[in-house]
């Protein structure tokens, strides 16, 4: 059991009221202004500005608004010890950079006793390894590890991107789910960290799912690089490139030629002949259209034209 004491401006004492809403609670207590429980904190807030975290998550919620915490707490960044050896699950996404091409995000679960084999498979950083050799790697990963993989093709993508969801968002809901389908699959095994390749501050990630349901916490902690800290983190990240790998063969096949990644000056050109060849709707369909390439594919595509 921990207690995490902060001091709350008035602002922030808002903000905290409102991302509790949904857990509020009736407390009838001498200063108290709101009170809300989530499976593994109580919070409670003070007329004072004080705001008292009660539980075996206070850490990670106080964290959330404060990182000047009292003096026993942790630091923010520092990270279990050997947590290279425990049980994992770690999630990891791809093409948000890509042009063409959909985001993908995976989850997998690595035991504590599978980690030497899965080194043994080879899997490290996907950004260390080949599209070749990470695509000889998946099968038998996903024979061997709990996993879940999620695909989010351009039409799905462009239609939340237009009501104004940011990448960030999009990624926060694709890594919770993918986790909590992982987490779903284990029975009474359970992880000793979930860890999740950063892109946000914890704060803003939450912030993100502040309407999702059902949002993983317990145990998730953020590193940056974290393929490099633990291999369940590195598995996910090769899932996540091999799912994105397949979507692109198959928007190539689709499109009748070899789609090119990233989102650079050959990206702008292969799309330009799109979009002469089949017209802006099928362009926006295989990309994420809210990239400044759609614009730069338009001037050149004009020019061809004259
Ligand atoms: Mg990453």
């Amino acid at each position: 059991m921990s207690n995490q004491v902060i001091e709350a401006s008035e602002k922030m004492q808002k903000e905290i009221i409102q991302h509790y809403q949904k857990y509020q609670i009736e407390r009838k207590a001498p200063g108290v202004i709101f009170a809300a429980k989530l499976s593994d904190v109580t919070i409670t807030a003070y007329r004072s500005g004080k705001i008292l975290f009660q539980g075996a998550g206070a850490d990670r919620e106080a964290q959330l608004w404060n990182t000047n915490t009292s003096a026993s707490n942790k630091p923010m960044n520092s990270l279990p010890p050997h947590l290279s050896e425990l049980s994992v699950v770690g999630s990891d996404e791809t093409g948000t950079g890509d042009f063409f091409g959909p985001v993908t995000v995976a989850a997998c679960y690595i035991q504590k006793d599978q980690i030497q084999l899965i080194k043994q498979l080879g899997v490290k950083d996907s950004k260390l390894l080949t599209d070749h050799h990470m695509l000889k790697i998946a099968p038998h990963l996903k024979e061997l590890v709990p996993h879940k993989i999620l695909t989010l093709r351009n039409e799905k993508y462009n239609e939340i991107q237009g009501r104004g969801w940011s990448q960030g968002k999009i990624k926060a809901y694709l890594h919770n789910q993918a986790i909590k389908l992982v987490l779903e699959q284990l029975s009474d095994d359970k992880p000793d960290y979930i860890l999740i390749d950063q892109f946000a501050e914890p704060k803003v990630y939450y912030r993100h799912l502040q309407e999702v349901e059902h949002v993983i916490k317990e145990h998730v902690i953020f590193a940056t690089k974290a393929e490099q800290i633990h291999v369940s983190v590195a598995a996910a990240s090769i899932l996540a490139r091999v799912a994105f790998l397949d979507e692109m063969e198959r928007l190539s096949t689709i499109v009748g030629e070899k789609l090119p990644k990233g989102a650079g000056s050959k990206v702008d050109e292969v799309a330009a002949k799109l979009l002469l060849r089949k017209g802006e709707q099928f362009l926006q369909s295989v990309t994420k259209k809210h990239f400044a390439n759609t614009g730069k594919a338009k001037s050149l595509a004009q020019k061809r034209n004259l």
